[in-house]
């Protein structure tokens, strides 16, 4: 059962979350794709296919229940539907959903690396993105690719060969924070790797942070004083 005042609050906070990635410039044209799950958990609002980020609104979201029901909307339903919808049904954990075809990861995505997490944002708020694979039967990945990456429940980021990224989260902030942080590490990622390419030296290895637990341990035995 529909509730229209949470379709409403969850439209709005879509409709604000694609407001600032196209102000970001992480998602321009009509790519890419935002959903959000409706307090009742068995339903989503998703843009739908052909409106740009820039241009959701109340009147175009689609509601789509997670059985793959679709709301009467007049729009076509968009082609990550599918992989969105799976992700939710696999991980209860997951409120919200940001894929954008942002310009400094998509580059790294297109030369088959994955982004490296050289930052400590990036080490502590994601940790490893995976770089997952067109579908080899073409064109973009889709749930078969992009599902059994997401089934571990630490991964919550990835980034899709040639295509861009996807950030998952409790809320639309939260997913939408991730691929902010993904396209910042890919711009200083390329940065990093031009300058030591520059001077002909080595690429280091990602930094390793302790836990906390790590730190103070290591205050206590005077290790850092
Ligand atoms: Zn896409």
């Amino acid at each position: 059962m529909l509730n229209p005042e949470d379709v409403v609050a969850k439209k709005d906070a879509l409709i604000a979350t694609a407001k600032r990635c196209f102000e970001l410039r992480l998602q321009t044209n009509a790519g890419g794709n935002l959903s959000v799950r409706l307090d009742s958990r068995d339903a989503i609002v998703i843009k739908p296919s052909g409106v740009g980020f820039n241009e959701c609104t109340r009147d175009n979201l689609q509601v789509v229940h997670l059985d793959g029901a679709i709301e009467p909307s007049e729009h076509k339903p968009s082609k990550d539907l599918d992989f969105h919808l799976d992700l939710y049904r696999i991980r209860e954990g997951i409120n919200a959903i940001v894929h954008c075809h942002s310009p400094w990861a998509t580059g790294y995505t297109s030369a088959g690396m994955e982004i490296p997490c050289l930052t400590v944002q990036t080490i502590e708020k994601i940790g490893r993105m995976p770089l997952i694979p067109l579908s080899p039967v073409g064109g973009p990945q889709t749930e078969v690719e992009i599902s059994p990456v997401f089934q571990d429940p630490k991964i919550r980021a990835a980034v899709l060969a040639n295509h861009g990224t996807v950030g998952v989260g409790k809320t639309l902030m939260e997913a939408q924070y991730l691929v902010e942080i993904i396209e910042e590490t890919a711009q200083i990622a390329y940065v990093r790797d031009t300058l030591l390419a520059a001077r002909g030296l080595p690429t280091p290895d990602a930094p390793r942070l302790g836990t906390p637990q790590e730190v103070k341990a290591a205050v206590k035995a005077g290790a850092l004083t």
